[in-house]
């Protein structure tokens, strides 16, 4: 039984590939380059994101693409969403003191703005949003809070999730609700791989 959760936020606790892909859209017609359908961004997408900058726009620094994926993020017309079973899953973890943590790339603005709106901030006891490489990261979290490696897991949507829980020595459990395609998540070997954050929870009761 973990007794420590570290989450990621982006297509593990939300849906904001809409919103993401369109402030995507927006950077890269900013450049000139033509707009990704959601199965292309689904599939060259991949953290750390300044890589996938380099790919898709050689040249161009990362914080100018900064700027402009952030106001059309916000303009989007699909919004960002609360998954199904993410509340539940907090909830349920608040009620079993498991301690929760968020680890994640996103925009520390945007985080905390969603956080905010959804609710969902008294449910972690330290959020660690704007984490350009969270394997870079994890380390210092798990010394910073003492939390022991054999009960602690990390949780999130993507490749780079579950490199990052293999870096800091902690579980890595997958979730099918977000960016990376199942095959991509099996290939990096999570210890679980779940389709959805209910069926995670219905594995620790
Ligand atoms: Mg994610």
């Amino acid at each position: 039984m973990y007794q420590n959760l570290l989450f990621d936020w982006s297509g593990t606790l939300v849906d904001d590939l809409p919103p993401t892909l369109y402030a995507t859209n927006a950077v890269l017609s900013d450049h000139g380059v033509a707009p990704m359908e959601r199965e292309e961004f689904r599939a060259r997408f991949r953290l750390p994101y300044p890589e996938f900058y380099a790919e898709v726009l050689p040249g161009v620094p990362v914080s100018e693409v900064e700027d402009t994926f952030r106001s059309a993020f916000r303009e989007s017309p699909q919004q960002v969403t609360v998954l199904p079973h993410a509340r539940e899953m907090l909830e349920w973890a608040s009620e079993q003191g498991i301690r929760c943590f968020v680890l994640s790339s996103m925009d520390v603005e945007l985080f905390t703005h969603q956080a905010e709106a959804f609710g969902l901030i008294s449910h972690f006891e330290k959020i660690y949003a704007g984490v350009i490489d969270k394997r870079e990261k994890i380390g210092g979290i798990l010394t910073d809070h003492s939390l022991e490696k054999n009960v602690t897991a990390f949780v999130g949507d993507m490749v780079h999730d579950i490199e990052t829980a293999h870096h800091g020595g902690v579980s890595s459990v997958a979730v099918a609700t977000g960016y990376d395609p199942v095959p991509r998540l099996e290939k990096a070997q999570p210890t679980h791989l779940c389709d959805d954050l209910l069926r995670f929870r219905e594995m620790l009761v």
